[in-house]
Order: C-alpha cells, then structure tokens, then sequence
C-alpha cells in the first residue's frame, strides 16, 4: 500500500506528525509520505516558502520513522492539484492501494476540489478526526449520497481494492494547527511554548531563517 498525507506544512507541526505516524501503525503501513503543496499566491502573509517547507519538513521526518517527503507537488510546474499528484502516484504504481490521508477539516471541502469525483478512481481516503470538526459530519446529509457507499470500516477492504473506499480514523486529538503556531510566532511566543507544538529542530529552523514574524 503507497500511503500519502498531502498538506501545506507551513510549517510542519505535531499534529501532522502524531496522526500520520498513528495511521501507519493502525493500518500497518511501511510509509507515510508527506506531500507539501504549493502555496497559491492569495494564501495569507507571512509564510515560509515552498523550499523552506521542505527543508522544515525534512528535518521533522528525521525523528520520525515511517514518515517520509515527497516533493513533487513542488516539482511540478503547475499548481497542487490533488488529482494531478494522485495521477502521478497511480502511473508509479498500477494496481497498488493507495490511501490519500486527510483531516476532517480538509475532507468536508472535497466537492470543491479538482476533478475531485475523479479522486475515487485514483485512490482510498482515510479521514483523520480534528479537534473543533465533528467526526459525524464525514456523513451528514450534505455528503451521504457520495460518502455513505464509499464507506468502510473494515481496513482489510483498503487492502482489497486500489481505490474508491472512505475509511474513518480516529487517532488521539492533536489540538494544533499551523496558522495558531504562525501566531504564537508573530506574537513573540517562548520556545518553551512552541517545543510542545513542534519538534526542536524546526523550532531552530524557524529562529535561524526568522520565519512568520509579524
Ligand atoms: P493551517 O492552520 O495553516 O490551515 P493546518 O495545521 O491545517 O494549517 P495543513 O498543512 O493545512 O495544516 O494540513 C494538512 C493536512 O493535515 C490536512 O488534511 C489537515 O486536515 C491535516 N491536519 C493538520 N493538523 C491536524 C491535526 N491537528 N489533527 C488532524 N489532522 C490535521
């Protein structure tokens, strides 16, 4: 199974690394790739840029094994269009499961995503409980007529198919978010504080290259 957790990582925090390395135990997953995406240009400022994502995302998957970076969306000249990355994926890997990870938060907009009934044909979904986004939601009347069919809780199903499930995962609650880390940042918040949020080494990153400050 090819495994992937696509975000913005700006930057790359607890919350990303507990629920992806939990899903790899879970559902015995030899890797989590994380997948930072390009930023479009109205997304809010301050922010790192694409490299400096990537280079905060590296240094947090050292300490993690299981968890590794996967810089197409970077590489690509186009803009981070999930289908587009999960089309690459698929070329690579004929035949493979493969499970796109994502938070409860980021699940409940699929419909405005690209192509995004398309996204079923390419690969499973496995939704990731948040704090402050009801889990139920996932199946709420505005989404039953496309998720309930789609849904599995049998994880072996994941194994069965290459794609089209939605899988539920709840993993312990990780009440971070990036844009709260952001301002604790710009608000001048203590590396005691920000050390229970982010791993030490990104924390170093962000003080050397004076990142989101106000
Ligand atoms: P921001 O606060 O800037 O919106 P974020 O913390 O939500 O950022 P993203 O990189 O935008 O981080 O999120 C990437 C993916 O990780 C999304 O699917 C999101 O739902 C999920 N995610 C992020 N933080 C958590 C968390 N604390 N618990 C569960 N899922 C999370």
């Amino acid at each position: 199974m090819i495994a992937a957790f696509g975000g913005t990582f700006d930057p790359v925090h607890f919350g990303h690394l507990r629920v992806a390395a939990d899903t790899a135990h879970a559902l015995r997953l030899p890797e989590v790739r994380l997948i930072p995406a390009q930023t479009p240009v109205h997304r809010g400022a301050p922010g790192a840029s694409a490299a400096q994502r990537l280079a905060m995302l590296h240094l947090a998957v050292a300490d993690w094994p299981g968890l590794t970076v996967d810089a197409r969306e970077l590489e690509r000249d186009t803009p981070s269009y999930t289908v587009l990355t999960l089309e690459s994926l698929r070329a690579e890997h004929p035949g493979t499961p493969i499970l796109w990870l994502i938070g409860i938060d980021a699940f409940l907009g699929l419909p405005t995503w690209r192509d995004w009934t398309r996204l079923f044909d390419l690969a499973h979904f496995v939704v990731l409980n948040r704090p402050g986004t009801p889990m139920a939601q996932a199946l709420d009347a505005r989404r039953a007529a496309w998720a309930l069919p789609r849904l599995t809780q049998r994880a072996d199903d994941l194994r069965r198919a290459p794609a089209g499930r939605i899988h539920l995962h709840t993993v312990a609650p990780q009440p971070v978010s990036a844009s709260a880390i952001r301002g604790r940042l710009a608000a001048g918040a203590s590396d005691d504080e920000l050390r229970q949020l982010l791993p030490p080494s990104v924390l170093a990153y962000i003080r050397s290259n004076r990142l989101y400050l106000a």
